[in-house]
C-alpha cells in the first residue's frame, strides 16, 4: 500500500513542471538526483580501481626518478636523473627506450618519452625539461655609476649606458629611461620577464678638469744665449670649447739659472690644470776645457795622493763620492777648491736601480754625508755606470730615462763623460796607456770630460802626465760648477 503510494507520488512528480512541485516533491526529486550520481561516482571509482590493478597485474611500469617537470637555467646541462621500469617483479629497465633532446643553448620545453613494450604490451612516459632564463639583464654605465654629471646647459642624451642578458644580448634599445627630479631611473626587462632597475643621480655641472699636454718637455736645458719660446699645447675639455691657456714665469737666457714656466688650463666651471715647466739655463759650452772627474771615493793611499798631485800642479777637479773612505778626504778636498759630486752611496747597482725610490734614498744618504762634512749641499751628480749603462735593466726595465728626468725636476744637474780613462778595467793598464787614452782623445773643438777614479793605485800615476800633456797643449782645467752645461751620454734604458 505505502510502496505503490510512493509510486504513484513520484509518478506524479515526473509528470508536472519543477516549477509547480510543493517542498516536499521538490526534496524527493533531489533525493533522487543525488542517489543516481552516487551510484555513478561509485561505479567510477570502481573502473579505475580495476584501471590501476590491470596496469599494476598486466601491464609493464615505469619509474622516473627527479621530478616529471623540470627546470634547467639557460646554457647549464642536462643530466638524465634515471628511470626503472618493471614487470610482476621482473627488472625491464634496460629495455626503455628514451627519446628526446635537451638544446639548452635555446629556452623553450623539451619533451623526453621513456617507452617499455613487453610481451604485446606497450607503455610510455613523458619528462618535460624546461630550458629557462632566470639570470636577470645587467645595465652597465659608461660614467660614473651612481652620479651623472652633464655639462651646464646640455641635454642628457641617453648615450652612456648599455643593457646586456646572456640570453638576449644587447638589449640597451629596451632600456626605457624616467628621469623625476634629479633621480634617472633605468629599467629593462629581458625576453624572459627579468627585470632590472637601476637609478643615478642627476646633475647639471662640470666636475672634470680639462687636458693639457706640453709639446715640449717638462724640463728643458738650454745654454746661455739660445732662444727660449714657450712650448706650444693640446688643451681640451669635456664641456668647453674654447679653454684659455695661461703661461707665466720668466726665463732669461742671457743668465744661467733654473726657471720656471706655468701653464695653466681654466674652463668655464673653474676646473684648472697646471703644469710647471722647468727651463734650465747652463753656461756656454765650454770647448777645450778639461774637466778631470774622479769617481767612487774617497780612499786613504789613493785619493789623498791625487790631491797632492792637484795641488802641487794647480788644478782643480771633480770628486764623485760614496760612502766610503775617510771624511776627511771630502773636507781637504772641498776645502782645496775642488768640486764635491754624488755618486750614490752603495754605488750597488743592484740596490740603487732596483726602483726611483731606492736610488733617491741611497742618493740622500751621501748626500747628507757630503753636506755634513763641507757644509754644503751638493747638487751634482754622476750615475753609477753613467746615464747610458743598461745593467739597470736587469732591475728595472726604463729606469734611466725615468731617472735622467726626475733627477733634473728635482734640481740636480748629471754629468756623464766622453773620454774614458779605463782605470777601472780591473788592472788591464799601465799608468803609461791610461795617460794615453787620456791624451789621445784630448781635442780643442769639444769640452774634455774624463772619467777617472780615484780609487786607483794606477790613477795616480797617470794623472801627472796627463796634466802635464793637457797644460803644454794648450787646455785649460776646470772644476764642474752648479750651471757647467752637461755632457750626457745617451739614455739606453
Ligand atoms: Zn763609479
Amino acid at each position: 500500500m505505502r510502496k505503490r503510494l510512493i509510486h504513484k507520488n513520484n509518478y506524479k512528480i515526473y509528470h508536472r513542471p519543477y516549477s509547480e512541485l510543493n517542498v516536499l516533491e521538490k526534496k524527493r526529486v533531489a533525493e533522487a538526483c543525488f542517489r543516481k550520481i552516487t551510484v555513478c561516482a561509485l561505479f567510477l571509482v570502481i573502473g579505475i580501481c580495476f584501471l590501476a590493478l590491470y596496469r599494476i597485474l598486466f601491464l609493464p611500469r615505469i619509474f622516473l626518478e627527479g621530478s616529471r617537470v623540470m627546470k634547467i637555467e639557460y646554457q647549464g646541462q642536462y643530466i638524465e636523473p634515471g628511470f626503472l621500469s618493471s614487470y610482476q617483479g621482473m627488472d625491464l629497465s634496460s629495455k626503455v627506450k628514451v627519446s628526446g633532446e635537451v638544446d639548452t643553448s635555446e629556452v623553450g620545453s623539451y619533451p623526453i618519452t621513456y617507452e617499455v613494450s613487453y610481451q604485446g604490451h606497450f607503455v610510455s612516459k613523458t619528462r618535460i625539461v624546461k630550458v629557462v632564463d632566470s639570470k636577470k639583464p645587467k645595465i652597465k654605465f659608461l660614467s660614473n655609476p651612481d652620479t651623472l654629471y652633464i655639462c651646464p646647459n646640455t641635454k642628457y642624451l641617453f648615450d652612456d649606458y648599455v643593457a646586456v642578458d646572456d640570453y638576449d644580448g644587447d638589449i640597451t634599445k629596451e632600456v626605457k629611461v624616467k628621469q623625476s627630479g634629479d633621480i634617472v631611473k633605468y629599467v629593462v626587462s629581458d625576453s624572459s620577464g627579468n627585470k632590472v632597475v637601476k637609478e643615478r643621480k642627476i646633475y647639471y655641472k662640470d666636475i672634470e678638469k680639462p687636458t693639457l699636454e706640453l709639446d715640449s718637455a717638462n724640463v728643458i736645458s738650454l745654454t746661455v744665449g739660445d732662444d727660449f719660446t714657450d712650448s706650444m699645447y693640446q688643451v681640451s675639455d669635456n664641456c668647453d670649447d674654447n679653454i684659455k691657456v695661461k703661461v707665466s714665469g720668466e726665463v732669461d737666457t742671457s743668465k744661467v739659472g733654473s726657471y720656471v714656466r706655468n701653464y695653466v688650463a681654466t674652463d668655464s666651471s673653474g676646473n684648472k690644470t697646471k703644469i710647471v715647466q722647468k727651463v734650465m739655463v747652463f753656461e756656454p759650452t765650454k770647448k777645450g776645457v778639461i774637466y778631470l772627474t774622479f769617481d767612487d771615493g774617497p780612499r786613504s793611499g789613493t785619493t789623498d795622493i791625487i790631491l797632492n798631485i792637484l795641488k802641487e800642479k794647480g788644478i782643480k777637479a771633480t770628486f764623485f763620492v760614496t760612502s766610503g773612505g775617510p771624511d776627511d778626504l771630502i773636507r781637504r778636498a772641498y776645502d782645496e777648491g775642488h768640486a764635491i759630486g754624488l755618486h750614490t752611496a752603495s754605488h750597488d747597482y743592484s740596490v740603487v736601480y732596483s726602483s726611483s725610490d731606492s736610488y733617491f734614498n741611497d742618493l740622500k744618504i751621501v748626500s747628507d754625508r757630503v753636506e755634513k762634512v763641507t757644509g754644503k749641499k751638493s747638487m751634482l751628480i754622476r750615475f753609477p755606470g753613467g746615464s747610458s749603462n743598461t745593467i739597470s735593466r736587469k732591475y728595472s726595465p726604463n729606469i734611466m730615462s725615468y731617472l735622467t728626468e726626475e733627477v733634473l725636476r728635482r734640481g740636480y744637474h748629471y754629468y756623464d763623460w766622453n773620454i774614458d780613462s779605463r782605470d777601472a778595467e780591473g788592472g788591464r793598464f799601465t799608468a803609461d796607456e791610461i795617460a794615453n787614452f787620456v791624451i789621445s782623445n784630448l781635442s780643442h773643438d769639444k769640452v774634455n770630460m774624463v772619467l777617472m777614479h780615484d780609487t786607483k793605485v794606477v790613477t795616480k800615476d797617470a794623472l801627472a802626465k796627463i796634466i802635464d800633456y793637457g797644460k803644454n797643449n794648450g787646455y785649460e782645467f776646470d772644476k764642474i760648477h752648479l750651471f757647467t752645461d752637461m755632457v750626457v751620454q745617451h739614455v739606453n734604458n
